[in-house]
């Protein structure tokens, strides 16, 4: 007698389709921008994306293979799918394993330049009161090694942390000594304008493997323009102590931040010619942040986000011409970006992970003892706006920091998966939240991001690269080589 297979084996394929979580965007007449969970993008039509969510799909259709491959659709019961959206998504956020890996040393507010766009008021004068004591950077220690991640890095800052030297290589020793003794690594790194870059000063760093960062904002004129100081010789100072570290530190011991002002905006191209003639191998193309000096002196309100992207625009484009020409070269906001798009490497990049890297990802202990939950966060409190000062070094201890109330808010509220707008944004898996610029332009932390100039400039910055990747393919195989590197 012929068997027969059970009624339900004839039911509707179609029937025991479900959806998986997706975000999608409408990018022209008729065609639409769709991620899955993990931010992998696809491209519908509009009646493809019609049939897609209301499961008009049947398994074999060409249209049901692309959204089941892209994770937009799956069989009930089928829990492969699921599980591994679950394993990428759990490799993508777990920066969140290593809590609080960079402590943030303000050993003076004391600076000898005058940047007009100056993001933390530094001071010129008075030593005492504005340089950190040897007493509070030994208790800024205590709560740096508390912190659970199991390496860490210090950074010092200022205004110029070279004017208090001395301590630094006080904290370093410290640091190194407790470091031998509990088996938790750190690393180093001055943030300097390498005008007091000196023979000691670099063989210190050479001695103890501390990185130098500076900043280098293009060719000499624009440079001193925007970085005065006394003789005007910023620049020449700069691109002298680079020089000097590559050699006595090694090339990828010092790298360069530029920071966009309105008279860099139709200067890329020469900013860019500028860190090749240096020698450096990228650049991090840097709009201005809403803090300090740059407020004060109205610097923060000469541009608006679409100038500034038509200025990173053109950069990445002219970047890419380097590369396609034989010179390797990035852009590093990009980078990040790709990696965040092409690859399930986590980023612990501040403007790029959610919930905010405030706190648990960076502490900053401000000269006279002041802990805040990020740098921007200290450069608020030093124009009076106190809302990211966590506490203090002589009265609290790094739990008491990390469990303070203004932290616990700002944090709960940058949760970009819940966040209104962001929660149903196409670019949501690779972007981030940045509650201390949200609270300084539009005072609360969530911020409304239709009006986010933040929000406007990723979004910008996301549709270019993924515009560049889909229509040009050989610039698409150069920003692919960025990606995790
Ligand atoms: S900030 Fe803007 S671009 Fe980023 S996830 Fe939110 S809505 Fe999207």
């Amino acid at each position: 007698m012929a068997k027969f297979l059970p009624p339900e084996a004839f039911a509707d394929a179609a029937a025991s389709l479900s959806l998986l979580p997706f975000n999608f965007e409408r990018t022209g007449p008729d065609s639409y921008l769709v991620a899955n969970l993990v931010g992998d993008f696809v491209r519908l039509t509009d009646d493809e994306l019609n049939r897609v969510v209301d499961l008009k799909l049947r398994p074999g259709d060409e249209l049901y293979e692309r959204a089941y491959a892209a994770h937009l659709v799956t069989n009930e019961g089928q829990r492969s799918q699921r599980q591994l959206l679950a394993l990428r998504l759990r490799s993508r956020m777990s920066f969140l394993r290593q809590v609080t890996p960079l402590h943030i040393f303000v050993v003076t507010l004391r600076c000898e330049h005058s940047c007009p766009y100056c993001q933390v008021s530094r001071q010129s004068t008075d030593r005492s009161r504005f340089d950190m004591s040897e007493e509070t950077a030994f208790r800024s220690l205590n709560v740096a090694f508390a912190s659970p991640s199991s390496r860490i890095k210090i950074e010092f800052q200022g205004g110029e942390p070279l004017l208090n030297f001395p301590l630094i290589q006080k904290i370093v020793l410290a640091a190194k000594d407790r470091s031998e003794r509990s088996g938790k690594g750190v690393d180093f790194v001055i943030a300097s304008n390498l005008a007091l870059l000196n023979d000691e000063v670099l063989e210190f760093c050479r001695s103890n493997g501390i990185l130098l960062s500076t900043s280098l904002d293009g060719p000499a004129d624009l440079h001193n323009q925007n970085r005065p100081r006394p003789g005007g010789n910023s620049h020449a100072l700069a691109v002298k102590g680079i020089g000097r570290a590559r050699e006595i530190l090694g090339s990828d011991r010092v790298g360069a931040l530029m920071t966009t002002t309105e008279a860099s905006l139709d200067r890329v191209d020469d900013i860019i010619d500028e860190y090749l003639r240096v020698g450096l191998d990228g650049i991090f193309l840097r709009p201005l942040s809403p803090f300090g000096f740059a407020i004060k002196t109205k610097q923060y309100h000469r541009y608006d986000v679409a100038k500034w992207l038509a200025f990173y625009e053109r950069g990445l484009r002219r970047i890419l011409e380097i590369n396609r020409n034989g010179t390797p070269f990035r852009e590093f906001y990009a980078a990040l970006i790709l990696t965040r798009m092409l690859t399930d490497q986590p980023i612990g990049y501040v403007d790029l992970r959610s919930p905010s890297g405030i706190g648990i990802g960076a502490l900053v202990y401000n000269y006279d003892g002041s802990v805040f939950a990020s740098d921007e966060g200290r450069m608020l409190a030093e124009a009076g706006d106190n809302a990211f000062r966590l506490g203090h070094v002589d009265q609290d201890d790094y739990r008491s920091l990390i469990l303070s109330d203004p932290l616990v808010d700002a944090i709960s509220q940058s949760l970009t998966q819940c966040a209104p707008e962001c929660s149903t944004c196409v670019f949501e898996s690779h972007c981030g939240a940045d509650p201390v610029y949200h609270h300084a332009t539009q005072g609360d932390a969530l911020g409304i991001k239709p009006l986010s100039a933040f929000c406007a400039r990723q979004k910008g910055i996301m549709t270019l690269i993924l515009d560049i990747l889909h229509n040009s393919p050989e610039d698409a195989a150069i920003l692919r080589r960025w990606a995790g590197s």
